[in-house]
């Protein structure tokens, strides 16, 4: 390493002398511009950044669950008669008729999720940090809906999957799209974190962090809360957030495999600027508002 760092400045200093300025001018404005990039982003920023989009992201999929099950309804022809939101507590709503109760369990996650897709893919031709908060949202309604649809039928809990089942549709059908589901979300999101200022040249540690910064807050928030409104203990609340945590060093670490080849190359590696943190935590603190208001 001290070698290359000795013979670098001399290899340049002769291409300059060899009269290839513009070629040796470029290669160093290239390189400087991409040092102070990096610099200028801290994992601190980024993982801020992250955070906020994050809030957003968890709230808005929710909305948009909700909203797969109310055209569940509505295709049905019934009618949806109230739309419940909390931040933390799952969402639910009231509706008038229901034929086809499968259909209408199925619905969230199968037609709410890829309409937070749709929406992402619409948007992604020319990504921009502004827009993370929606790209997001793809990102969180398909990594949570595909994680509910392996965990919830092995752990047998009340939910939109087990009742599925108990109403006759194939368990294996939603384990192989939990699987889908998952993937889909990991890739998005990995492919999305230059718009928080990483970068591919940025390493296996330092994704880690903006992971643990972006991501953990917001799940030590709701397994909080949720024990401290007495839904259950913090201990097991806690002991769940394990696999949790792994799947974030997970992807942490995949993002990196996959930026090295080309992942992600095409959106733009992006300065987290104080506009960027406000743009981020005043959408998130909105959405929560709104939820709590319509919630009560
Ligand atoms: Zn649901």
């Amino acid at each position: 390493m001290g070698a290359l760092a000795a013979v670098s400045p001399t290899t340049m200093m002769t291409t300059v002398g060899a009269g290839k300025q513009l070629a040796a001018g470029k290669r160093i404005g290239n390189a400087l511009g991409e040092v102070s990039l990096r610099q200028q982003t801290s994992p601190w920023m980024s993982g801020l950044f992250f955070l906020g989009c994050t809030g957003f992201a968890y709230c808005f999929a929710e909305v948009l669950h909700e909203l797969g099950h109310m055209l569940a309804v509505w295709i049905q022809g019934g009618t949806a008669l109230r739309f419940y939101f909390h931040p933390v507590f799952p969402g639910y709503n009231v509706s008038s008729y229901v034929p086809d109760w499968q259909f209408l369990y199925l619905a969230g996650g199968w037609i709410g999720a890829p309409l937070g897709l749709l929406l992402a893919l619409g948007l992604l031709k020319k990504p921009t940090a502004w827009r993370l908060p929606l790209y997001l949202t793809a990102a969180v309604g398909l990594l949570v809906t595909g994680m509910h649809q392996l965990s919830d039928p092995l752990r047998k809990v009340d939910s939109d999957w087990t009742f599925a089942i108990k109403y006759g549709f194939p368990p294996w059908i939603i384990l192989v799209a939990g699987v889908l589901f998952v993937l889909a979300g990991a890739l998005l999101r990995t492919y999305l974190l230059p718009l928080v200022g990483v970068g591919p040249k940025d390493g296996v540690k330092r994704r880690i962090l903006v992971y643990l910064i972006g991501l953990l807050p917001w799940q030590v928030m709701v397994v909080t809360v949720l024990a401290a409104t007495g839904r259950g203990p913090l201990i097991g609340f806690l002991a769940g957030l394990i696999p949790g945590l792994v799947w974030l060093v997970l992807e942490a670490s995949l993002s990196r495999m996959l930026a090295v080849r080309g992942w992600g190359s095409r959106v733009p590696l992006i300065r987290i600027s104080g506009g960027h943190l406000a743009w981020a935590w005043g959408l998130t603190a909105t959405i929560v508002v709104l939820q709590l208001a319509f919630f009560w």
